[in-house]
């Protein structure tokens, strides 16, 4: 081959090749990894994502791995064969995903963990709300009803990192009053898949332990709060053991209403949504995000968003009206 066309070759496929870096960047393909879309959260977290997203000119790919880390792991596998510039993981093990991450990264794949941190891995980036700060609001709530008696605490997935911080907050608010005598924890367990079933169970084996002497049930999500409240409910108890919760479920928010559930957190899913869509976009392209914290995932700091959560009671559900959350038709109907 002569020099000239050599030159005009080699010039010609990098203008192919950057042609093709501008075209990943101004229209970025983006994995949405879920660990389960049937609990009605991530459903809702799916779909402001993708709508945020797609203004910003991407394409997303989502997949639910219906918690099972093996269907994760391999859906992860099949986002990095088919190209994608980005994947933004709900993780449903926290500790499992390792050689996936790696696999990404090597394929020059930003990695993003959303609202639970993916543990020993090299991520990029972090988005969330403060779940710690969930934990003391949810014991703060409980407190406030119950000031005294035998308490309870019943926690999310075992592997879930959130589970973990959620409890650190819980009991940093609880306990003053468990060295003060004023309440005394008479059990706590984490709850396998944060199921509600599973949650069910385990209240009613508590309160047949326990003469159903428990007095308040310091609950990690609306899910497993609806559990236990269906436990009480057997037990004529519903709405005389304050029982706390998060992510106002629409069922929660209606037992909030009702006086069965004391609170629960309302974590404003468009905003963790959008923002995590754009901090996405960013690192695809190569901007500089803005973050307010980080979290120590075991191997590295991981530069983090955190997203401020708020309290619900009784007094402030119309908050979720006026957001958009919900209609005052949806919270007040059968
Ligand atoms: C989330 C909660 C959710 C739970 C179960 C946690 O990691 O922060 O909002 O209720 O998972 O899906």
């Amino acid at each position: 081959m002569n020099k000239y066309l050599k030159t005009t070759l080699i010039a010609a496929a990098l203008t192919v090749i950057s042609n093709a870096a501008m075209a990943d960047a101004k229209n970025p393909k983006i994995g949405f990894s879920i660990d389960d879309l049937r609990v009605e959260r991530w459903a809702r977290d799916r779909d402001f994502f993708t709508a945020a997203a797609e203004k910003l000119g991407a394409k997303v790919y989502v997949q639910s791995a219906d918690a099972s880390e093996q269907r994760q792991i391999s859906q992860i596998e099949n986002l990095i064969s088919r190209g994608v510039d980005a994947i933004v993981i709900v993780p449903f093990n926290a500790t499992v995903l390792n050689n996936a991450v790696k696999e990404a990264k090597k394929a020059g794949i930003k990695v993003l963990s959303y609202d639970r941190l993916i543990l020993n891995a090299d991520i990029d980036a972090y988005i969330s709300f403060d779940n710690e700060k969930v934990g003391e609001m949810q014991a703060e709530g409980v407190l406030k009803a119950q000031p005294k008696g035998n308490y309870y605490l019943l926690g999310g997935s075992p592997t879930d990192n959130n589970a973990k911080m959620l409890r650190e907050g819980q009991l940093k608010i609880l306990k003053p009053s468990i060295d003060k005598g004023d309440i005394k924890i008479v059990g706590q367990q984490w709850v396998k898949d944060w199921s509600p079933t599973e949650a069910l169970t385990i209240v009613e084996n508590a309160l047949t332990a326990n003469n159903n002497k428990i007095d308040a049930i310091v609950a990690s999500n609306d899910g497993t709060a609806g559990g236990a409240i269906q436990a009480l409910a057997a037990q004529k108890m519903a709405g005389k053991v304050p029982v706390s919760g998060q992510d106002a479920d629409l069922a929660a928010v209606k037992r909030v209403v009702a006086g069965t559930q004391v609170m629960t957190v309302y974590k404003p899913l468009k905003l963790i949504a959008s923002e995590a869509a754009k901090l996405t976009v960013q690192l695809v392209r190569n901007e500089k995000p803005d973050y307010n914290s980080q979290y120590d995932n075991g191997i590295k700091k991981v530069d983090t968003v955190l997203l401020k959560p708020t309290t619900l009671t009784k007094d402030n559900v119309g908050l979720l009206v006026q957001d958009g959350f919900y209609t005052q038709a949806q919270i007040s109907g059968k």
